[in-house]
């Protein structure tokens, strides 16, 4: 069974995305086989792509957001049938033997999880592709179930952008009562404000950007600080339990820190990188205050936060665009300028 598969690539450093051609490997007893229908655009799609985290093998077919429908079962998956549909985030397999891989959190495997794409299948050390393609071949414990009735299109950045901001606010306990505030209004900052309102929190938005306010109330902010100005920081220290960190790039986190409340945790999933000189420890050691990181979620923790929004009706605000435009999408998102997430209507491949 050769899948023959029809994407887009970058072959390159910073050049842009072209048609590619690839053939996806033949089905193992343990997987699915999925025919992609939407697919999100993270900007994580632009660091890798660029080479900003090193490590960039080309071609590179990015895409970590993948809702599709699934066109074959391999003989051992009895979870799945064909019909169902289903969703693929960051990861595509894991050694499901290491103590985190053992707790659900496959996204921490000691031995390091296998990516959806720019990564090495650990069975057959061939590359793997993402989601800005027209079918994947994944194995069945890395798949999801999409809950009936789901916008499908809404749904694609549930896999990364839900994930990666449901996962802290699980893991900092997060719910009525809690003050959280997210830094950032772009996709993932979007989905943080949706899931930490959903939890029962009061949430704060944090943004450089004026003329998002609007938006942010929308979404389920009831307050927002526009951090560039020092006023508006200063009358919110000392207030929030959990701070979501969306922010792309480095940037001083001193004036987020102040803000935390006592035993407060400023979580970074943005970011990836040196932060000196931008952190000073007598905030934290004086306030019992925490600067923490997260990547993702399990497995498990996907199904979990697919489940929450199929029950209080949450799906992503997402622009629908065709493959064609992607090129052009990545610009949009690098200047911040996307309402709240671009998804790739697949079915555009075939045009
Ligand atoms: P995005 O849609 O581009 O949103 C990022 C937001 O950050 C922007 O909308 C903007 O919001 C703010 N921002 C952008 N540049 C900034 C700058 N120079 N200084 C301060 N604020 C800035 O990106 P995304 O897809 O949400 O991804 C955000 C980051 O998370 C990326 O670095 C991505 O690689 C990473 N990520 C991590 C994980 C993980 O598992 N930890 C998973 C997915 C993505 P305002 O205009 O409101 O200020
Ligand atoms: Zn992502």
């Amino acid at each position: 069974m050769t899948i023959n598969v029809r994407g887009y690539a970058a072959l390159a450093v910073k050049e842009d995305l072209v048609p590619h051609n690839f053939v996806r490997r033949d089905p193992r007893a343990n997987d699915v086989v999925i025919d992609i229908l939407y697919s999100g655009v993270c900007h994580s799609d632009i660091h890798n792509a660029w080479n900003d985290w090193g490590g960039a093998t080309y071609p590179m077919v990015p895409g970590h957001e993948i809702i599709g429908r699934v066109t074959h079962v391999g003989a051992d998956v009895s979870a799945f049938k064909v019909g169902d549909h289903v969703g693929v985030g960051c990861m595509v397999d894991s050694c499901q033997h290491c103590a985190p891989c053992l707790q659900g959190l496959e996204q921490y495997c000691a031995e390091g999880n296998t990516l959806t794409y720019n990564d090495i299948d650990r069975h057959d050390q061939m590359p793997t592709y993402g989601g800005y393609s027209e079918s994947i071949v994944v194995s069945d414990k890395f798949v999801v179930k999409v809950p009936a009735g789901m916008d499908l299109k809404g749904a694609a950045p549930l896999l990364c952008a839900g994930i990666t901001t449901w996962s802290p606010l699980r893991h900092w306990k997060v719910g009525k009562g809690s003050k959280v505030a997210v830094v950032g209004l772009g996709g993932l900052g979007h989905m943080a404000l949706k899931l930490a309102k959903a939890l029962g929190a009061e949430v704060t938005l944090f943004s450089r950007t004026p003329g998002k306010e609007q938006d942010a109330r929308r979404l389920g902010a009831q307050h927002i600080v526009i951090s560039t100005d020092e006023q508006q920081m200063a009358a919110v220290s000392n207030q929030f339990d959990l701070i979501i960190d969306t922010v792309p790039y480095v940037h001083d986190l001193k004036p987020y820190v102040t803000t935390l409340a006592l035993n407060g945790t400023l979580v970074l999933v943005g970011y990836l990188g040196e932060l000196d000189p931008f952190l000073n420890s007598a905030p934290l050691v004086l306030g019992r205050k925490s600067v923490a990181g997260s990547v993702i979620g399990g497995i498990a923790e996907t199904q979990e936060m697919l489940d929450f929004c199929g029950a209080h009706g949450i799906t992503a605000d997402v622009e629908v665009i065709s493959m064609q435009e992607i090129n052009h999408a990545w610009q949009r998102m690098l200047k911040s300028d996307v309402k709240y997430r671009f998804v790739i209507d697949i079915a555009s491949l075939q045009a």
